[in-house]
């Protein structure tokens, strides 16, 4: 899954002392926000997965003692969130001590999952240790097509989840990725829901990093298809004002925004992976030319202040003469270091999604592409789908398995599982 959502940035932004992401200040006072990624494994297979594509040559994993420490640097410098994530948290049969200690130091705790191995008794068992909230994906409103991007049938299995958090009251808060497959089902999506009784609904048009990236010639909505969505968005936004809230996490190809990544790189964030690697972001480690440091190796305190990877696009003198002389850059940080390095080639490109940047014509050509995909017979209708087990040959999406992570990894042509939609 996992990144921290919009919502949690703008939280830890809420929670950030004056002038922590100032450019002014390069070296901020705290990672705000800690996310542990406890493990890659996951029982799902999503399509737009933004684990990285070669998880499968870093499935080691910290051990319980490795995080409580982290836990204990990480609020000691004074973060104040801990998204406990994955792959799939819950795979991790050490969650329930390691949220009593985190409950113990203070933090806010959240567990963003799929909500697979969320049994009544250990969602019991973790709001006992102190978790403060729960953030369930679903990847549609129906179980085909829900059951066909996660190459898994975990529908019916993920209502039972949305019931139970709901009985034991923690904050219901729901997560869909949205793309050319349930873009035409939004409104379903938020009606579903309003149904389970959520507080709390993100729409998160998927950003093209790890598997999504991968997969984004399939992923890539029409102009219009968002457009559409965005209208019945704000229908139902005004309708259950005061009972739901709904966050639209906007398609920065498409608004030709750009997002202001991450708060600036190593401003609030720090993620730590499954294998103990700190990074600011969950994308880069796939940036080449980094070092970046190993909690196992080095404190946090030293990582956050002293690495060449956090260090490297703090502040303004790694920026292009594009951002440099830009108003904006105190606003978004000059972008998305991960998208200019997978768009472009460069780390340091201006975000190519900004209508300043040189190579902001390969976006485009990306949405042209799009949106002349939608208006094919071929694809103009892709519904319905349906999951196949063993389907996963023949043309199409690239599914997050680790069969095919082990061929990226070893770069052998030819040998990916690929998913197709079956009508
Ligand atoms: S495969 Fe799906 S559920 Fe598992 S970590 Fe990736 S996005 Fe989340
Ligand atoms: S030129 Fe740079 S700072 Fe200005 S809007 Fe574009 S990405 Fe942001």
């Amino acid at each position: 899954m996992n990144a921290p959502t919009e919502a949690q940035t703008l939280a830890a932004l809420q929670t950030a002392p004056a002038g922590a992401a100032s450019l002014a200040r390069p070296v901020p006072g705290a990672p705000m926000w800690l996310l542990a990624e406890l493990t890659y494994k996951c029982p799902l297979h999503c399509v737009f997965c933004s684990n990285p594509t070669d998880y499968a040559a870093h499935m080691s994993e910290l051990s319980t003692e490795d995080w409580l420490r982290v836990f204990r640097e990480g609020r000691a410098m004074g973060a104040v969130q801990l998204g406990l994530s994955g792959g799939e948290p819950l795979l991790r049969d050490d969650l329930e001590v390691l949220v009593a200690e985190a409950r113990k130091l203070g933090f806010y705790i959240n567990l963003i999952t799929s909500g697979i191995g969320l049994t009544e008794k250990r969602a019991s068992a973790l709001k006992e240790a102190g978790l403060d909230h729960i953030q369930l994906s679903f990847q549609d409103s129906t179980k085909e097509l829900n059951d066909f991007l996660s190459s898994t049938r975990t529908f019916d299995l993920k209502n039972k989840v949305a019931a139970i958090i709901k009985s034991q009251g923690y904050p219901m808060v729901l997560n869909c990725v949205m793309h050319r497959y349930n873009l035409p089902q939004v409104g379903r999506i938020i009606e579903m829901a309003e149904s389970m009784g959520a507080e709390f609904l993100e729409l998160a048009n998927t950003q093209y990093y790890g598997w999504a990236w991968h997969n984004r010639a399939a992923l890539m909505p029409s102009h219009a298809e968002l457009i559409e969505a965005e209208k019945i968005v704000d229908s139902h936004r005004a309708r259950l004002a005061g009972r739901m809230k709904i966050l639209w996490v906007s398609p920065d190809y498409y608004d030709a925004k750009v997002k202001p990544c991450m708060a600036g790189w190593g401003s609030l964030f720090m993620v730590i992976a499954p294998d103990g690697l700190a990074l600011p972001c969950h994308s880069a480690r796939m940036l080449p030319g980094f070092d970046f440091p190993n909690v196992t190796e080095h404190s946090i305190a030293s990582i956050w202040r002293d690495s060449d990877a956090f260090n490297r696009y703090r502040g303004t003198s790694w920026m292009s003469e594009t951002c440099l002389s830009c108003d904006e850059h105190p606003k978004d940080f000059g972008g998305c270091r991960c998208q200019a390095f997978l768009v472009t080639g460069s780390a340091e490109a201006t975000d190519p999604v900004c209508p300043k940047s040189p190579d902001r014509h390969l976006i485009d050509e990306a949405i042209a592409v799009a949106d002349a995909a939608a208006s094919s017979s071929l694809t103009a209708q892709p519904q319905p789908l349906r999951f196949v087990a063993g389907a996963a040959k023949g043309g199409g999406m690239l599914f997050r398995t680790d069969a095919n992570s082990r061929t990226l990894v070893d770069a052998v042509p030819g040998a990916l599982e690929i998913a197709t939609p079956h009508a």
